[in-house]
């Protein structure tokens, strides 16, 4: 099959200061909708970098210490959404390697969550009793520079083949207590229709499997992937959730909001979850625009994440203050079903935590102080009997067929 490059007439790489840049429109609309040629033309090299933006030194010298160890990709769309002329712009940051990544001395380990102590098969981390990650590959559209499972992403495409995860589906079939999978990697909707079609038809004959979750960033850094044909498809294997990854508002473009509309319009709920990253989202002001910007495209804000201690990606985390004081901004400001809840997953394995302001202010007797988010103070006065018992409980679950 031929492959379709940036057109002749671009200019060539290394390009001069002042040469003209490839924008989005120098690339024929055909091709710049086609999912596939966005992955055929990922950039890869400072050499293609620099025809859509000029490079500065700190990004030159980030590519360099880094490629014997890690990949990088970015789509032509992603990288029509940087700045061309700013390093600190935030897709930038979040796409483009910095010698940081390798003079990290403080984050011990690339595994922070001992995800590999739970991988019972290749295919499979199983923590939780009733949820399980299949892992479907460990390819991507971009490589995000703060990603956690880097060790599987970030070294070679062919790390987790098709035989993992088909023992991960076997795997899940004998667990009776998986009730929900999260399909990831990598990024799901990195495979083709016809393998995650395939994938999703087998997981659905599994009786006990209720919840299907789709991982992926495809939204944000490939949008011309999801078709409302594929939405469809998907669809066909309710309940399915898409769970995203916008960082920043700028991610959030017409694209974007059309390829999370595929999949909200034919009935497969977006949830969103942020990572903080310092130096490129964490700011109350960005975070509420953010946060904001989604619910109006009907994407439900669902996490912050702390930044996990994961090593090559120290330059990204911040302190838990700065999360706290960002919810402080939001709460009051921005209706509740919009708030993203502030996690930290803990290191080792522990699972998500949640964390936050603390409202409480003082308790006096029955009475119990709390403060808004105005620092105003309000008092809830507890009941008198302290149980919370439900009578009819037991015939309901019974009912169910739980008693
Ligand atoms: S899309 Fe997700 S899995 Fe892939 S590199 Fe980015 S954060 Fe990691």
């Amino acid at each position: 099959m031929s492959v379709e490059t940036i057109p002749s007439g671009a200019p060539s790489p290394p390009v001069a200061e002042t040469a003209p840049l490839l924008r989005r429109e120098s690339i024929p609309d055909q091709l710049w909708r086609d999912w596939r040629w966005q992955f055929r033309n990922r950039i890869t090299s400072l050499d293609e970098l620099a025809r859509w933006i000029r490079v500065a030194p700190e990004e030159v010298r980030g590519v360099r210490a880094t490629q014997a160890e890690s990949r990088m990709a970015v789509t032509p769309y992603y990288a029509s959404l940087m700045d061309a002329d700013d390093p600190n712009c935030p897709i930038r940051m979040q796409a483009i390697p910095r010698e940081a990544e390798v003079h990290d001395s403080t984050a011990p380990t690339d595994d922070p969550l001992a995800e590999e102590e739970h991988r019972f098969v290749p295919g499979i981390v199983h923590r939780y009793p009733d949820r399980a990650l299949l892992l479907v590959n460990d390819t991507c559209a971009v490589y995000c520079r703060h990603c956690m499972r880097r060790r599987l992403t970030f070294t070679s495409e062919a790390e987790i083949n098709r035989d993992d995860v088909d023992q991960g589906v076997e795997y899940i079939a004998h667990t009776p207590a998986i009730r929900d999978v999260l399909l990831t990697g990598g990024d799901a909707l990195s495979l083709s229709d016809e393998r995650l079609l395939e994938l999703l038809e087998r997981l659905r004959r599994i009786p006990h499997l209720e919840i299907i979750r789709l991982s992926t960033r495809a939204p944000v850094t490939l949008p011309m992937r999801v078709s409302p044909e594929l939405a469809k498809e998907v669809r066909g294997f309710a309940p399915v959730y898409m769970v995203t990854h916008f960082n920043h508002p700028a991610e959030v473009t017409a694209e974007a909001a059309e390829a999370c509309a595929h999949f909200i319009d034919h009935g497969v709920p977006v949830l969103n979850q942020s990572v903080l990253l310092r130096g490129v989202n964490t700011s109350a002001r960005l975070i509420h625009l953010l946060c904001m910007d989604l619910i109006r495209q009907r994407i439900l804000p669902y996490y912050l994440h702390q930044g996990d201690l994961v090593k090559g990606s120290e330059h990204f985390r911040t302190p838990l203050s700065v999360g706290v004081s960002i919810m402080e901004e939001l709460r009051g400001r921005i209706g509740g079903f919009a708030i993203p809840r502030l996690v930290v997953d803990l290191p080792g394995g522990g699972g998500k935590v949640p964390f936050g302001p603390d409202y409480e202010v003082r308790r006096e007797g029955s009475a119990i102080v709390f403060r808004n988010f105005q620092g105003r103070e309000f008092t809830y006065v507890e009941p008198p009997h302290g149980d919370a018992a439900v009578p009819f409980e037991e015939v309901y679950l019974r009912k169910r067929g739980m008693g």
